[in-house]
């Protein structure tokens, strides 16, 4: 058996500091919060250095030492290519603006970067012998989730509000996820798996409540700090749901510091959410720890339509610590971004990464973001995942064909 050089200790309680065992199957700690998974930091540091991974692939499991994976035939791969970091040059000349780089993760298997999190938890549940899993999705995790499980031949539960993306319910369904609808949010199905527990047997893989996922998504801050040159931006702005992404990378940054591949400066962590669901800004504006559900929640941004995270307190913490801020915006101007970067940068984001180009320009505004500071965009997932507004023309091949006409268009 081909051994990972792991450098795991222990699992702690992200409220408590409670310690867990490793290499055993955990949900949430006993105080019901999310457990990280911790390293002996000096071992990895004497393991391995920066020109190591200048050999390896160009996958994020590049970064194997500090990911938990024992057994490397545990690993369940369909391609997790590094990503890339698009310059959106016109957009930056149009705002007078420091440099702003796109993270394109739509590249990533099954088109979003819910694969970083859900090909660490699958391998991982693979090693610790899960045979069956659910989760509560507003889509691209469930999706993520049907086609590493598949793989790896795990029986998997997907359960979706009735209004997630279509093309989300059938990629979930067709790589062979049994798929239910509910009359819902994501925090009911949510309840329909933790409730389902015990009957059904499965493990529940919801956001944040197994310690994996957060470790997968750890990667993004990994590799964006390798693509830099171990130099990270001055401000991230991250579409804020469950925050598995941005609680993952500050992770990485602490992890990257403690072993002295970077230094101490950090990203001012910008949290993204939409006005009809932004429990996280609203609490971030309180100045409270914890955020409130949000009622009524609703936005064409249905990857950040999150009335409840468990790891509400987490996401608050790295965004002040980081002198960051939360912020939301309208869905017009989420759609009006998404138009507007396809058209300037031929980039086709997703509505949540749409949403971090209209905080973007809201906030240098504001004067939130200054000019002279370098931003990276987030875009989760494939924008060909999303509806978009027809805007072609018909000809009739039966008729004379008038260029005129198609010239004016
Ligand atoms: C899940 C998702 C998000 C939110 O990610 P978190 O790390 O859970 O906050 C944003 N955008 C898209 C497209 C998503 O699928």
């Amino acid at each position: 058996m081909q051994q990972f050089p792991t450098f795991v200790t222990h699992l702690e309680c992200s409220l408590t500091g409670k310690h867990y065992p490793a290499d055993q199957l955990h949900g949430l700690s006993e105080s019901g919060k999310p457990l990280l998974v911790r390293y002996d930091l000096e071992a990895l540091h004497k393991a391995v250095v920066k020109q190591d991974l200048i050999s390896r692939l160009p996958e994020f499991w590049r970064y194997r030492e500090f990911l938990p994976v024992r057994h490397s035939e545990n690993v369940v791969r369909l391609g997790e290519l590094m990503t890339p970091l698009l310059p959106a040059s016109k957009t930056q000349q149009q705002l007078g603006c420091g440099e702003i780089l796109i993270k394109d993760e739509g590249r990533l298997p099954t088109g979003s970067f819910k694969a970083r999190g859900l090909a660490l938890a699958v391998s991982m549940a693979k090693e610790l012998g899960v045979s069956r899993m659910a989760m509560p999705t507003n889509g691209n995790a469930g999706a993520a989730l049907a086609a590493y499980c598949s793989r790896a031949e795990i029986e998997t539960y997907v359960f979706c509000p009735e209004d997630t993306p279509r093309v989300n319910i059938q990629e979930i369904a067709f790589q062979g996820a049994k798929t239910f609808l509910a009359n819902g949010l994501i925090n009911d199905c949510g309840r329909v798996v933790g409730e389902g527990k015990q009957e059904m047997g499965w493990f529940d893989v919801s956001t944040l409540k197994e310690p994996y996922r957060i470790e997968g998504k750890k990667t993004m801050g990994l590799e964006l700090a390798e693509q830099l040159d171990w130099i990270l931006p001055d401000v991230i702005l991250y579409p804020t749901g469950g925050g598995t992404g941005l609680i993952g990378m500050w992770k990485a940054f602490s992890e990257l510091e403690a072993i002295g591949w970077i230094d101490s400066r950090r990203p001012r962590m910008v949290a993204v959410q939409a006005e009809g669901c932004a429990p996280i800004v609203k609490a971030w504006e309180a100045g409270e720890r914890h955020a409130e559900p949000w009622q009524g929640a609703h936005t064409i941004a249905a990857g950040i339509r999150v009335p409840a995270a468990v790891g509400d307190f987490l996401i608050l913490d790295a965004v002040r610590e980081s002198g960051g801020f939360a912020v939301m915006v309208s869905d017009e101007a989420i759609m009006a971004e998404h138009r507007e970067c396809a058209r300037t940068e031929g980039i086709l984001l997703c509505p949540e990464g749409a949403a971090t180009m209209a905080a973007l320009k809201q906030e240098l505004a504001t004067g939130r973001i200054r000019a002279d500071e370098s931003v990276v965009l987030f875009n989760c997932a494939t924008g060909l995942k999303y509806p978009m507004a027809s805007e072609h023309h018909r000809i009739d091949l039966g008729k004379q064909i008038d260029y005129k006409f198609i010239q004016q268009a």
